[in-house]
């Protein structure tokens, strides 16, 4: 591997300007201090918002005009430590903003709480009377929907005071993650060593390689099987006490509630890909095993290279021009967003020692969406702009159009701008290529987006929603449990095409998702809205491209379902997922052809 610069020494034009939020530092500085004072302008209503509309709406002008500000603040020192975190500056400004923002946090929760305490009825009349507060009808739209499920004010305040507490099984495993796990250096089939750590070699050529990552990794975990059990057990628990007192049938009704979509959505998803798409990713498997000549695939096999040889290159320029034609389709406004994009140094694609790993997009409000990434003249390279610039449209649009307050889509949706710009992408490519390498190529690198949201997440949302059940019906969730539930959940999907060992029975150990409710099946929510989307603009163009803009442009003043119903997608039906999943089995048709 190449050296990596120090952030001081990598070429201006690979980073992203950070200036275009605050000229300097200093007014950086200037800025959080003045923070303090908009807070306090929020708070003077505080105890008041009974006395009438007026009250409210200036209240939540003033937390608008704090967020609005407090955004760019946040975003400045997020970005410059995730640029360099080695750099202490950067280190004290993002404790200083962390600090600030839960400060904020604190002073402004009483709006909402507040303001659901008013007597039946209140907030409605608030919204008839002052004309003002029709930007905010729904923000108050859903507190009043969530005023069903809230407890007497002397519950929810202990509940609030105990909130730390009830969020501390994710925060143990996240804990115990990150500081006690640890693993033995594995070596690879030339007895060279290599560190070792969750989530590292999973995908190397080197079948020794692989498989010893493989084996160490099970070992360090197996050392903490039972504390994992636990904190996954008390996680569970704590949703099921929660719904129950909240007047929810189930957790699960409570958690996809959350995100406002309904249980029939959460159960198809589940259902139609877990046993439609099992049949296609068996013969991917097999053909797998075939190429790479394997006697057993084991877990750790599912994703290797099936031709490691290949990786097209193309440089930034390049893959700039390939995303201008690819993208065109979605019309002048779009194109002129990607242009700025690629051209105003929104991305930084510089490699630098402190650089935070992996790719993101962050759209800071007033001023522009920042892209995180590295480049490294690869056309995986580009494929990962097309996404992040993907959420950066998606970003740009619903600012443009909505106030900050609508801008976000639940995480139903968040993922499905960001699928629609690979798959254009992806199709730009293939429509253009010939060569079997390329398209073979890249079709599976597609697959590898599939299978992370369509078969690793949804069965990570396989196993919550069987372990719900079973907590529903009162049993305890013990690591036994969950060795045994995933270990069914793979057999059942594999099929016998993948050997289901203790350490693939372990897999749930490994993720974080399952503290943040139901969060592992939204992937594939997002990805199938996405597939239907592209696959449409490719057979029907430019009045399904400008429909697409228009849900852009709508952000999160609607609810999920809505979205994806102007979308042309209903999410109802099961349609659209057998649609994607058949989608897939086309892939895995080709790359087998082709081999
Ligand atoms: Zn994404």
């Amino acid at each position: 591997m190449a050296v990596q610069f120090a952030r001081a020494d990598v070429p201006v034009t690979e980073t992203w300007d950070i200036s275009d939020i605050f000229p300097t530092p200093e007014e950086w500085e200037l800025e959080i201090s003045a923070l303090a004072e908009l807070v306090s302008s929020v708070a003077l209503s505080k105890g008041r918002l009974h006395e009438g509309a007026p009250v409210l709406l200036a209240c939540l002008l003033a937390l608008e005009a704090l967020h609005k500000r407090a955004a760019r603040v946040f975003a400045y020192a997020s970005l410059s430590l995730s640029a360099d975190g080695t750099n202490p500056t950067y280190q004290a400004m993002a404790g200083r903003a962390g600090a600030v923002g839960a400060e904020m946090q604190a002073q402004t929760s009483f709006v909402q709480s507040e303001a659901l305490s008013l007597p039946e009825g209140t907030l409605q009349q608030y919204l008839r009377d002052e004309g003002g507060l029709a930007p905010f009808r729904i923000t108050i739209e859903k507190w009043i929907e969530k005023k069903r499920h809230m407890l007497g004010p002397e519950t929810e305040m202990a509940l609030a005071a105990l909130g730390e507490v009830l969020g501390s099984p994710g925060e143990v495993y996240e804990r115990s993650r990150t500081a006690d796990l640890s693993f033995d250096a594995v070596a690879d089939s030339a007895g060279k060593l290599y560190p070792m750590s969750l989530g590292r070699h999973e995908s190397a050529a080197d079948l020794v390689l692989r498989r010893n990552a493989y084996t160490t990794l099970n070992r360090g975990l197996k050392k903490y099987l039972h504390t994992y059990g636990t904190t996954w057990g008390t996680e569970v628990k704590k949703n099921v006490v929660l719904a129950k007192l909240r007047g929810y049938p189930s957790a699960v009704h409570m958690l996809v509630d959350q995100q406002e979509v309904n249980t029939d959505i959460y159960h198809n998803i589940h259902d139609v890909i877990l046993t439609e798409l099992a049949p296609h990713m068996r013969k991917y498997a097999r053909l797998r095993k075939r190429v790479l000549g394997l006697s057993e695939m084991l877990y750790c096999d599912i994703e290797a290279p099936l031709d490691p040889s290949f990786n097209p290159e193309t440089t930034y320029e390049e893959a700039c021009e390939l995303l201008r034609d690819s993208l065109k389709v979605l019309g002048p406004e779009y194109a002129q967003i990607m242009e700025e994009g690629l051209c105003n140094r929104w991305v930084d694609r510089a490699d630098n020692v402190g650089k935070r790993t992996g790719a993101f997009c962050n759209s800071v409000y007033g001023v522009h969406p920042y892209i995180s990434m590295t480049w490294g003249n690869r056309m995986r390279n580009a494929l990962t702009l097309a996404h992040e610039l993907g959420h950066a449209g998606q970003g740009v649009l619903a600012q443009r159009y909505q106030r900050l307050a609508n801008t976000r889509p639940t995480l139903f949706f968040i993922e499905a701008p960001s699928t629609i710009n690979e798959l254009l992408v992806a199709d730009h490519i293939l429509a253009n290529s010939k060569s079997v390498e390329m398209r073979r190529w890249l079709i599976m690198q597609l697959l590898m987006t599939y299978h992370h949201n369509f078969v690793r997440h949804l069965i990570e949302g396989e196993l919550q929603r069987r372990t719900y059940a079973l907590a529903e019906r009162g049993q305890p969730i013990t690591a036994t449990v969950l060795n045994r539930v995933q270990g069914e959940i793979l057999n059942e999907f594999w099929g016998g095409e993948v050997v289901i060992d203790e350490g693939a029975q372990m897999v749930w150990m490994r993720q974080a998702h399952y503290y943040r409710g139901l969060y592992p099946y939204t992937y594939a929510a997002g990805l199938t809205v996405g597939t239907a989307v592209a696959r449409a603009i490719k057979a029907e163009g430019a009045p399904i491209a400008a429909r697409w803009v228009e849900v852009l442009k709508a952000g999160g003043t609607l609810k999920p379902l809505e979205l994806a119903r102007l979308a042309g997608v209903d999410m109802t039906s099961k349609q659209p997922i057998q649609d994607a999943v058949a989608y897939v089995g086309w892939l895995v048709d080709e790359v087998a052809q082709s081999f």
